[in-house]
């Protein structure tokens, strides 16, 4: 049965219209699925009963099945299983400025980055709309707090999704829904070129990032199989049209490996790529798991590459370290599930 939350603002009111209920009396149902986040219709005690009793024939209305929670300091990671049997992880992180959640898009992940312990389960499938909106109801449910901004940057690549993602920004930015600025959600791509002129044309304010990762085409096609599709010019003149469309700023993603794209030179031709342009780059030290023999540039390479970015007037930021003890950190999420 469809889970009410794969449901749109303008999904609910046509189905309101179709059972020859007014439109406006979809509003009642928002509080109780997006601010009380009730997983029962018996519980929405000022909707009529007859509607009541025609939700439930329509739709089920179960959260997701939440059976693993690991905490650090700072960061929470959380295991749901679904209605299939799959697996998906979220990510809690507090910060100063407030509570970001990082939400998976898919089961597995076919883009086979070289780095990525996510993507060692291939795509199994997409996440519904549900599933999407789900993580974030029920991490903010079961830790009573506001999620101040989300990040879809977990297991799966969010454009190989891009229905259901474009459908996530609607119901998480409505201010009836989950009311997230759109300025406070920022989707992640490997590269789908195609996507982001799509994404562009949606005009809609989202952040949008770019894992990177390599500065040139050769090392770009040893560990992203991405980039055997898309190269990096195109990827560029892409997000040239993103800009010209959004004037929003792209995060470029770039994880420091060792000996591979940490050196001077890769540097310096990454300021060629991003100089002059309103992008902002993410130094990310690469968190070293068992399965890759890929290393983590030392501090001082991160440093130097960072002063050369810097000195060249490029935005640029050295990511803080979060989440590393859970495998929580970026690239990371579901390698450890078979822990359970
Ligand atoms: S880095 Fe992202 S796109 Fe690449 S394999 Fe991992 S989850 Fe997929």
């Amino acid at each position: 049965m469809n889970n009410i939350y794969n449901l749109t603002i303008e999904d609910l009111e046509n189905y309101f219209l179709s059972i020859g209920e007014k439109k406006f009396k979809a509003l009642q149902l928002y509080s109780w699925l997006y601010e009380k986040k009730v997983n029962s219709f018996d519980l929405m005690s000022d909707v009529k009963k007859t509607v009541i009793e025609r939700l439930k024939t329509d739709f089920s209305i179960e959260h997701l099945k939440l059976v693993k929670v690991e905490r650090d300091t700072e960061v929470n990671k959380y295991l749901f299983e679904l209605y299939d049997g799959s697996f998906v992880e979220s990510v809690l992180m507090r910060h100063d400025y407030g509570t970001s959640i990082c939400v998976s898009s898919q089961v597995g992940c076919n883009m086979g980055c070289s780095f990525c312990e996510s993507g060692r389960l291939k795509k199994v499938r997409d996440l519904a709309l549900a599933e999407l909106v789900g993580q974030v109801i029920c991490v903010s449910k079961y830790e009573q707090v506001r999620i101040d901004s989300i990040v879809v940057m977990g297991i799966g690549e969010p454009f190989d999704n891009f229905e259901n993602i474009k459908r996530f920004i609607k119901v998480v930015t409505d201010p009836k829904m989950i009311n997230i600025g759109q300025r406070h959600l920022t989707i992640s791509t490997c590269g789908l070129v195609p996507k982001i002129y799509e994404f562009a044309d949606l005009e809609t304010g989202v952040n949008l990032a770019i894992s990177l990762h390599a500065p040139n085409n050769e090392i770009r096609d040893k560990i992203m199989k991405v980039n055997h599709g898309f190269k990096i010019e195109k990827v560029m003149e892409a997000l040239d049209y993103y800009i010209k469309k959004t004037n929003r700023r792209v995060t470029i993603e770039y994880i420091m490996l060792e000996g591979i794209n940490d050196s001077d030179k890769c540097a310096h031709e990454l300021v060629n790529l991003v100089k002059g342009k309103l992008m902002y780059v993410n130094l990310i030290p690469y968190n070293e798991t068992t399965h890759f023999e890929l290393k983590r540039s030392n501090d001082f390479k991160i440093k130097s590459f960072y002063d050369i970015l810097k000195s060249n007037d490029i935005n640029v930021t050295i990511r803080k370290e979060m989440g590393g003890n859970l495998s929580a950190a970026c690239g990371q999420l579901r390698a450890n599930s078979e822990r359970l």
